[in-house]
């Protein structure tokens, strides 16, 4: 791949885009090179970055195929990019010299190793497990079977194992596809009449991974065709991954045979995160982001409102947080919990845990011991006073209602009211041990 490729892609943007956009967004750009399916450039800004990727990757991905280079995602930096492992493919020309078919894997995001994977106790073990299984050695478990729903990191780490098993030893042959690639692959074979090389690429392999493996279920021959491949590999003693959204006991239409043989390796879930491993990955998403918008000053206390506040599904965080990096650094404004509320409205809705008011009244009461009909009243005695404010200050962490709205709730309070209530839950938070265990627990209790 050459500049003149990136030529051709900008004359292909040039008339579709228009000049004028083409000069705002395309032309500050400067193309770095293609390295596993990911095409690298510099820009001046991380906003401009963001924009291209928003609006015209899909245009440059195709313009790029039809210059014959597949491209699967952009990547833009502020900051000359030095490429550490110079790894193109999964696909090793050694592999190919020495005889053996090649490997049409999927490629690999360089993103996805074991170095930017945040580790907490609900993937501690498949954590574990990929580690063992990237530094080679005896095949201890086969396969190594990873389930957990969308967004957990499934994907991430088998590209982790790839990543750092390549490093280790450059001559193995390592395989990462999904199962759907898998499936087009051998719809191919067959169409080609072409299954000995199919066949033989595959049992040629000395890792292989194949990913959503949920997908082969109901489709016959396609599953008849992994399990002979899994089979091949296992009787030769190499290794195995595979993923799925769920343990391969509860995957319907997958043949028992198929089932059975999933179930005698290391079968390791990933549990749904929790707020400590939410605010890790956090935190180290937003030490990433930093880096492209230096100019944006985030306030304490907004990546543990969206690690409380935003589903365990890891891309959606992820999303989240780019989001208002753009917008702060196009905006120009400090990252506060207001503009965070603002700016992430649709996502804090849609993964709202729908908490409700009366809920967090009554738990409350009943933690403190008190009538519901207290924390409504008038009442002013610190015993009442006291678990209303925190009633409060939880009213408005989980839930999206508005100050006004909350105070109104609270026997028809006003909103500075409210806001006095938080306030004061914070400040006692930081000093007064019994209270910042309620209110952990207590938003324990209703967030479960
Ligand atoms: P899955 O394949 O399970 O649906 P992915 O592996 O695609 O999920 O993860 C979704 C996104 O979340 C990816 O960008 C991934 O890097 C990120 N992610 C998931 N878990 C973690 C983690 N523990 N640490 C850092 N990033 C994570
Ligand atoms: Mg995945």
């Amino acid at each position: 791949m050459t500049a003149e490729n990136w030529g051709r892609v900008c004359n292909g943007l040039q008339s579709d885009v228009g000049q004028d956009a083409f000069k705002n967004w395309i032309a500050p750009l400067t193309f770095q090179g293609l390295e596993a399916g990911v095409a690298h450039f510099l820009a001046p800004t991380g906003f401009i970055g963001n924009w291209v990727t928003r609006n015209y990757s899909d245009k440059i991905c195709s313009l790029f195929a039809a210059d014959g280079f597949s491209v699967n995602r952009l990547s833009f930096s502020t900051e000359r990019r030095e490429v550490k492992m110079p790894m193109n493919e999964v696909v090793k020309p050694a592999a190919v010299a020495t005889g053996s078919p090649e490997l049409p894997g999927a490629p690999l995001d360089s993103r996805f190793t074991f170095d930017n994977f945040v580790v907490g106790k609900p993937n501690e073990l498949a954590h574990a497990a990929s580690r063992r299984v990237a530094e080679g050695g005896p095949v201890t478990f086969n396969p190594l079977f990873l389930y957990g729903g969308v967004g957990l990191g499934k994907t991430h780490l088998m590209h982790a194992i790839a990543w750092e098993a390549k490093q280790r030893n450059p001559n193995a042959r390592i395989l990462y596809l999904s199962a759907e690639q898998f499936m087009y692959k051998f719809v191919q074979a067959l169409r080609f009449k072409d299954t000995m090389s199919f066949k033989e690429m595959f049992r040629s392999v000395d890792l292989l991974m194949v990913d959503d493996v949920q997908f082969i279920a109901g489709k016959n021959s396609t599953q008849d065709e992994f399990f002979h491949t899994f089979n091949a590999l296992v009787d030769q003693n190499k290794q195995i991954v595979i993923s799925a959204d769920r343990a391969p006991g509860e995957i319907d239409g997958l043949e028992e045979r198929i089932k059975s043989r999933l179930q005698c390796g290391l079968v390791v879930d990933l549990h749904p995160t929790d707020y400590e491993l939410r605010l890790g990955i956090l935190q180290s998403k937003a030490e990433a982001q930093a880096v492209h918008y230096p100019e944006v000053v985030m306030s304490n206390g907004v990546l543990e409102f969206l690690a409380h506040r935003i589903s365990t599904n890891v891309r959606v965080l992820e999303g989240a947080l780019t989001r208002l990096f753009a917008f702060a650094s196009l905006v120009g404004r400090e990252v506060t919990l207001d503009v965070t509320q603002e700016c992430l409205a649709d996502v804090l809705r849609a993964s709202d845990r729908k908490v409700t008011i009366d809920e967090i009244i009554r738990k409350v009461a009943d933690h403190y011991n008190i009538r519901m009909s207290d924390m409504l009243s008038p009442r002013r005695v610190r015993s009442i006073a006291r678990p209303r404010q925190v009633a409060m200050f939880l009213a408005k962490r989980l839930t999206s209602k508005s100050l006004p709205e909350i105070g109104k709730r609270f026997g028809g309070r006003d909103h500075t009211t409210v806001i006095h209530a938080v306030k004061k839950i914070e400040e006692l938070r930081a000093i007064d041990n019994q209270i910042s265990e309620d209110v952990e627990l207590l938003r324990r209790m209703l967030e479960a």
